[in-house]
């Protein structure tokens, strides 16, 4: 479904746009499409059994999924970073947080495929970032930010679309039907450093949060991050 001009939610079983055999699940996060007019970017990509409901959809909104240059992932996640493997193959550019990429090369319990009862296929990210690092993407300028705790590499990506600041957060921040946070069960999953991120994360201001799963934000979504920040203080000390 498009979101904004330019912007469109291609993937995602929370809201029933891709299915990967469970209704209304957490086991296809959302992806993203972006339409650069110089080729399409996308944030995260599913477990990679839905790539071709993905690709479907992207056609229903006039993308052409050979238009994929690169897939930015939140993190390592099989939910998110399935796919990774098979955009490589087709040719696009994986990005992710050095971390992230460490788990994805890896594929192992960091990916938590065991939580789907599938497989993480690896490979090798081929643009590694850090967190501040400023990518230019397609003439889009894209700010990686660091913010560890659900994973050890979990990034969020912001941009300006149409004079609005967009962030695409992952599971950084939960939806409002299932919590604040993203699961809490990740091998690397770390309290300290979650309340760290979200501290940071609760001191900028965005137009627009895309999350990794079910709804997004389109009004002052400041106010999730700080429910989030506070209900980390009271819970993880
Ligand atoms: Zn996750």
């Amino acid at each position: 479904m498009q979101l904004l001009k330019g912007l469109y939610q291609v993937g995602g079983d929370l809201n029933g746009i891709t299915w990967a055999g469970v209704d209304a699940g957490f086991d296809d996060a959302n992806t993203y499409a972006l339409d650069t007019g110089n080729g399409i970017l996308l944030f995260d990509c599913g477990c990679g059994d839905t790539l071709d409901q993905i690709y479907d959809n992207m056609r229903y909104w006039g993308l052409d999924p050979a238009a994929i240059r690169y897939c930015l992932l939140t993190h390592a996640h099989l939910d998110h970073a399935g796919a990774a493997y098979l955009l490589k193959k087709a040719g696009v550019t994986i990005v992710s947080h050095v971390n992230a990429a460490e788990a994805v090369a890896a594929g192992d319990e960091r990916c938590c495929a065991f939580l789907y009862h599938k497989v993480f296929t690896p490979c090798e990210v081929d643009l590694q970032v850090q967190g501040g690092d400023v990518l230019n993407l397609l003439e889009v300028p894209i700010e990686a930010l660091h913010f560890p705790g659900h994973t050890m590499g979990c990034t969020a990506y912001a941009f300006t679309l149409s004079d609005k600041r967009i962030v695409v957060c992952g599971d950084v921040i939960g939806t409002l039907n299932v919590g604040y946070f993203g699961w809490d069960g990740s091998i690397d999953f770390n309290k300290a450093a979650y309340t760290e991120s979200l501290t940071r994360f609760a001191r900028m201001n965005f137009d627009v949060m895309l999350s990794g799963h079910g709804m997004s934000y389109f009004y002052k979504p400041r106010r999730r991050v700080e429910e989030a920040l506070n209900q980390a203080l009271i819970q993880w000390r």
